[in-house]
């Protein structure tokens, strides 16, 4: 068996340790006889799984009491939807910051419940800087204050958390969370749908303050109430087992790397090697302002277009998959979420070196 370097922006690649203990436990959890996939979500063994899962989880991102953790479904996009039905109550309008595709994602589907104030854009300069929170035309009166803290296919990511003052902030971590430390006491809702740095699509996890629960429009489908998904501990209808017991072991293998703290020093180094190597190579090129440059997803291009092609089958050839750019962006892009080793990065730079030696 060969595993390769792989690159995509989600499904990501996992912990090779998670997929072996998966793989070791497949046929026969824990001497009960039976698949994770086959157990009851109601008896014992599961409940155990899930409990676990829950427990690592808010270790790792420092989640208190004050806060509900909920293991929804239907990826963070389905989030766009149960986000305005919950947390409008009895306001009419909310907050978004626009900073690429996932943000007016979120405003498209937001905008179907209530009015959306776009309180701040980056359009305007192509999506590669983020405006100063001074030039934001946030509301007092707004339900909420929604952003995307990382665009995973522009790769602009925020430096900073919003004050958004007594207004709940709410934010789509789905390709960021776990990354590095997090305040979670500065949010009312993070969402991060499972597939980048938690485990596998489908999954979404919720974390949110407790006094933001109960308020859901009555219209509000029983699958999407938050306050539904807390009273029944993620468990109103049959949650999606295997991919939660996939989850709590990223969580424990997070756990072993010592933790957000760790991985943010990693993804630190692991970025700034690649930024760099761009920066200093003339063949290649990022758009985004330094400043706010992701850590998880850095796009790139060639000097010329009309060798992307070239590139990516030599990447392939080499087992470094999955690097092509988003359609609506093109060139490349580099995902290099909290399961990519380093020496993925430093083979990836190799590449890139002598391709461009080659070509260039
Ligand atoms: N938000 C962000 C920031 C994302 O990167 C993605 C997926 N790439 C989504 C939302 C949508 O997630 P899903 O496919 O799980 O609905």
């Amino acid at each position: 068996m060969s595993r390769a370097y792989n690159f995509c922006a989600g499904p990501a690649t996992l912990p090779e340790p998670v997929l072996q203990q998966a793989r070791e436990e497949m046929l026969d959890w824990h001497g009960t006889g039976m698949s994770v996939m086959e157990m009851s979500h109601r008896g014992d063994e599961f409940v155990e799984i899930a409990d676990t899962a829950e427990k690592d989880l808010r270790e790792l991102a420092g989640v208190s009491d004050d806060y509900a953790v909920l293991f929804m479904q239907g990826g963070a996009s389905s989030q766009f939807a149960t986000i305005p039905l919950n947390l409008l109550g009895d306001k009419t309008s909310a907050d978004y910051v626009n900073t690429g595709i996932w943000s007016k994602k979120a405003i498209a589907e937001a905008s179907r419940y209530g009015h959306v104030n776009v309180a701040a854009s980056s359009e305007a300069d192509g999506f590669t800087s983020i405006p100063d929170q001074e030039s934001w035309n946030t509301r007092a009166d707004a339900a909420y204050l929604h952003y995307t803290p990382n665009e995973t296919i522009g790769g602009l990511e925020f430096d900073f958390v919003p004050d958004s003052g007594s207004v709940p902030l709410v934010a789509d971590m789905s390709s960021t969370m776990l990354s590095r430390p997090l305040e979670v006491s500065r949010f009312g809702l993070i969402y991060a749908g499972a597939q980048k740095n938690i485990g596998p699509s489908g999954l979404v996890v919720v974390i949110i303050r407790k006094d933001l629960l109960g308020r859901a429009r009555k219209i509000t489908p029983t699958m999407m109430n938050y306050q539904v998904f807390a009273d029944n501990d993620s468990m109103f209808n049959t949650p999606a087992t295997y991919s939660w017991y996939l989850a709590g072991l990223v969580f424990k293998w997070l756990k072993a790397q010592g933790g957000v703290t760790a991985m943010g020093e990693i993804n630190r180094r692991k970025a700034s090697k690649l930024y760099g190597f761009i920066d200093n190579n003339d063949f290649y090129a990022n758009p985004i302002s330094p400043r706010f440059r992701s850590w998880m997803n850095i796009p790139f291009t060639l000097a010329d277009d009309a060798l992307n092609n070239a590139f990516l089958e030599g990447a392939n050839e080499r087992g470094l998959l999955n690097l092509k750019g988003h359609r609506s962006v093109g060139g490349m892009r580099a995902s290099i979420y909290n399961a990519m080793p380093e020496a993925g990065v430093d083979a990836l730079i190799d590449y890139m070196t002598a391709f461009a030696k080659e070509r260039g």
